[in-house]
């Protein structure tokens, strides 16, 4: 039986041109993910990546404003993510808490957690 090597992940050495270490080169999708960081030579850092769209990985070196600039790009992905679970989340929780609350004999003005109160 013929083993195949196991993939080496792909060196993708990024450039200021390039549309960021967020997009898959792959797919094009822009939640490509870091698996892990380390420094490199000369102010640069070596990025392994990974996209959840098309199961792409691979590695960057990419200097200091390139790696600046992913990690504002995952700072606005982490906030999105919170805002849409927020908005998909905060109507199911409010139903349920003026359920509990009707079946407890308190009227829909008492919803509020004594700690939410001012
Ligand atoms: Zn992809």
């Amino acid at each position: 039986m013929k083993q195949t090597p196991m993939a080496e992940p792909r060196i993708q050495t990024s450039t200021a041109a390039s549309t960021g270490l967020h997009v898959c080169p792959a797919c094009g999708s822009d939640l490509v993910q870091p698996i892990s960081w380390s420094p490199a030579a000369l102010s640069s850092w070596q990025v392994d990546l990974r996209c959840p769209d098309c199961e792409w990985s691979g590695r960057a070196i990419a200097p200091q404003d390139e790696v600046d600039d992913y990690d504002v790009a995952l700072d606005e992905g982490a906030r999105l993510l919170n805002q849409a679970l927020v908005t998909a989340t905060t109507p199911a929780f409010d139903t349920e808490l003026h359920r509990l609350l009707s079946r407890a004999g308190r009227p829909q003005g008492e919803s509020r957690l004594p700690s939410q109160r001012r």
